[in-house]
C-alpha cells in the first residue's frame, strides 16, 4: 500500500462570489430541470421494471426529479446470484488495486462530482448547501480514505512468532463468502456510500438498496464507483421494496451480513428474520446497525449560558432535526432558565425555514409526507396536553413543500412520552429542574428511554464533569462536552450507540473496516 495522507477533506464555505457557490447554483439549476433516470444495476447490466417510483424535492413535492424502478424477488435473488459468483474473484484482487479504486472514487467525489453530489443532496433531501457540503461531500470522502488508512493499520498487527526458523505465525484478512446487504438512510448521503463501499472495499460483494427518498445523491455515488473501476457485480444497486428486499435477502443461504442504518422495527424485524433461518446459512451473518436515539443536552448550573443555547439550537434544529444525533430533549436547571429561554426563543425566531436553494435558509423542509405527518402528530399532542406548553414554532404546512417550523416545548414531565420517543423532527423538548434535584435529575437522563446514542453536557466545573464522565457513560455511544451532540467527523468521533440505538460498531472509526471482513490466522512450520 502506498503511504496515505489521512486527513479531512477540507469543508468549503459557499460564500457569495466564491467559486464552489458559482458551480453549486450550475449543479442545482441541471439537477432541478432534469429528471434523472436511476436503473437497478446487477452486475453492471441495468434493470428496469414497471414498478416506477418517483423522487421529489421534499420543500416542493410536486417537483420530482428522479425516477427509479422497485426491484421484485426475482430480481433480488438475480442480484444475489451475481454477487456470490463475483466475491471469490473480487477478493482475491490484490487490496493495493482496490484501494486504488477507491483512492480515485474518492478523487472524482472531492473535485469533478462534488457539486454534482451536493445539488443532488440539497435538492433530494432537503439540506442546505453547508449541511450537504458536510456530508455528501466532505464525511463522503473521508470515509474511504479513514477506513482505507484503518485497513492498513489493521493489517499491521501480526501474531507472535516465537522461533521463527520453527514456526511463523500470521493472519489475513478476507471478504466473507457469500454477500453483504447495505440498507441505507436518506439522511446520510455519506452513510449510503460508507454502508455500501466500505464491506466492498474489504473484499465482499454488496447488494445496495438505497433509501426511495436519497436514490438520487446515492446513484450519483453508484455512478462515481462505476467510473472509478469498481469492477461490475462487486455492487449492485437494487432500489426496492423494503419488506421484499428483507425477505429476499435473509431467506439466501449466502446472507454473509446486514450494514443498516434507520428504524428500530426495521432493524429488529432483521434480526427476527435471521433468527428464523437461523439453520439455513453458510455463515452467521454479521448485523451491523446504527438505529436512531433520543440524544439529550444536559445543563448544569455553571454552564456558559451563549454556548448552551448555540448549540442546542443548532443540534435541534440543523437539518430539521433528522441527524440520528439530534438534541431533542434537554435539562436545564431553574437558576439558568430565564436567560436560556431568552436565548433560545431569540435564535429560534432567526431561522430561516424554506427551499434550500436560498442561500440564507437555516433549514428546509422535513423528508416526506410520512414524516411530516408523524413530527405534526407530537405537536398536536403538545398542543393538546396539559404538562406541555409549545414556547416557539409549533407551525407546519404541507401545501408546497413538507415545511415545519423549529419547535421548542416545555414539559413539566420529564417521563412524558416526548421526552422518551424519538420523533427525528425539529422538535426540542426541555424539562426545567430545580437546582437542588441535580442528582435525581441525572438520573433520568439514562433511564427514561431505550436509547444511547449521543449526548452532551454543559459546564464549567471541573468536578462535576469527572462525575458526568462516569454517571453519564452508559447513556451515550457519542459523548461531549461543552459541544452540541451532533457533527461527529470521520476519524475524530468515531460514531454509533449501545442499547437500541444500534450495534456500536462506530462508522468513522478503526474498527469499522474489519468488522466486514473474516480473518484467518496460519501457522508455517518449518
Ligand atoms: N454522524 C452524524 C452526526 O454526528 C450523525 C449520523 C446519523 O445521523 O446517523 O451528526
Amino acid at each position: 500500500l502506498k503511504d496515505f495522507d489521512v486527513k479531512n477533506e477540507p469543508i468549503l464555505g459557499y460564500k457569495k462570489g466564491s467559486t464552489e457557490r458559482n458551480e453549486l447554483v450550475k449543479a442545482l439549476e441541471e439537477a432541478k430541470s432534469n429528471v434523472a433516470d436511476c436503473p437497478i444495476i446487477i452486475g453492471g447490466e441495468e434493470f428496469r421494471t414497471n414498478d416506477v417510483r418517483y423522487q421529489v424535492m421534499p420543500h416542493d413535492h410536486k417537483h420530482q426529479i428522479a425516477r427509479f424502478y422497485y426491484a421484485d424477488a426475482n430480481l433480488i435473488q438475480k442480484a444475489i446470484n451475481k454477487s456470490i459468483e463475483m466475491q471469490p474473484k473480487w477478493d482475491r484482487t490484490p487490496l493495493k488495486e482496490r484501494v486504488e479504486i477507491w483512492d480515485r472514487a474518492a478523487s472524482l467525489m472531492a473535485n469533478k462530482y462534488r457539486q454534482k453530489l451536493n445539488a443532488a443532496t440539497m435538492l433530494g433531501q432537503s439540506k442546505t448547501a453547508i449541511q450537504a457540503e458536510i456530508d455528501s461531500a466532505a464525511e463522503l470522502i473521508d470515509f474511504i480514505r479513514f477506513n482505507v488508512f484503518f485497513l492498513k493499520e489493521n493489517a499491521k498487527y501480526q501474531p507472535i512468532s516465537e522461533d521463527i526458523k520453527v514456526t511463523k505465525n500470521s493472519v489475513r484478512f478476507r471478504g466473507i463468502d457469500g454477500f453483504v446487504a447495505a440498507i441505507s438512510p436518506f439522511n446520510f448521503t455519506a452513510i449510503g456510500g460508507n454502508l455500501s463501499y466500505t464491506p466492498a472495499l474489504v473484499g465482499n460483494s454488496v447488494l445496495w438498496k438505497p433509501s426511495d427518498t436519497a436514490v438520487l445523491s446515492n446513484w450519483t455515488i453508484y455512478e462515481i464507483m462505476r467510473e472509478a473501476g469498481v469492477p461490475e457485480g462487486v455492487v449492485n444497486f437494487i432500489p426496492a421494496d423494503g419488506p421484499i428486499f428483507g425477505d429476499t435477502i435473509t431467506k439466501s443461504k449466502y446472507l454473509g451480513g446486514i450494514n443498516f442504518t434507520g428504524s428500530v422495527p426495521t432493524f429488529n424485524r432483521l434480526w427476527r428474520q435471521v433468527g428464523e433461518n437461523i439453520e439455513n446459512y453458510i455463515n452467521y451473518p454479521k448485523l451491523i446497525g446504527e438505529c436512531g436515539g433520543k440524544n439529550y443536552h444536559f445543563v448544569h448550573p455553571s454552564a456558559d449560558i451563549e454556548t448552551v443555547v448555540t448549540a442546542t439550537i443548532r443540534s435541534a434544529f440543523e437539518y430539521c432535526g433528522q441527524k440520528c444525533s439530534a438534541c431533542s430533549r434537554a435539562y436545564i436547571p431553574e437558576s439558568l432558565w430565564p436567560k436560556i429561554k431568552e436565548g433560545l426563543l431569540h435564535e429560534r425566531a432567526k431561522l430561516k425555514v424554506g427551499d434550500v436553494t436560498d442561500f440564507s435558509t437555516f433549514m428546509g423542509a422535513v423528508i416526506d409526507e410520512k414524516a411530516f405527518n408523524r413530527i405534526k402528530s407530537y405537536i398536536d399532542y403538545a398542543k393538546s396536553s396539559n404538562n406541555l406548553e409549545i414556547i416557539g414554532g409549533g407551525g407546519y404546512d404541507n401545501s408546497k413543500g413538507y415545511f415545519i417550523e423549529p419547535t421548542i416545548v416545555q414539559t413539566k414531565d420529564p417521563k412524558d412520552k416526548i421526552m422518551i420517543e424519538e420523533i427525528f423532527g425539529p422538535v426540542l423538548t426541555i424539562y426545567v429542574y430545580a437546582d437542588k434535584d441535580l442528582d435525581s435529575t441525572m438520573k433520568l437522563v439514562g433511564n427514561s428511554t431505550q436509547f444511547a446514542l449521543t449526548g452532551a453536557v454543559f459546564s464549567t466545573n471541573e468536578s462535576f464533569l469527572k462525575r458526568a464522565l462516569e454517571e453519564f457513560k452508559m447513556t451515550a455511544g457519542n459523548f461531549y462536552i461543552n459541544d452540541k451532540s451532533t457533527g461527529s467527523v470521520v476519524g475524530q468521533q468515531p460514531f454509533g450507540g449501545s442499547r437500541m440505538s444500534g450495534t456500536n460498531d462506530k462508522a468513522g472509526g478503526p474498527h469499522y473496516a474489519i468488522r466486514w471482513t473474516t480473518i484467518q490466522s496460519i501457522k508455517e512450520t518449518f
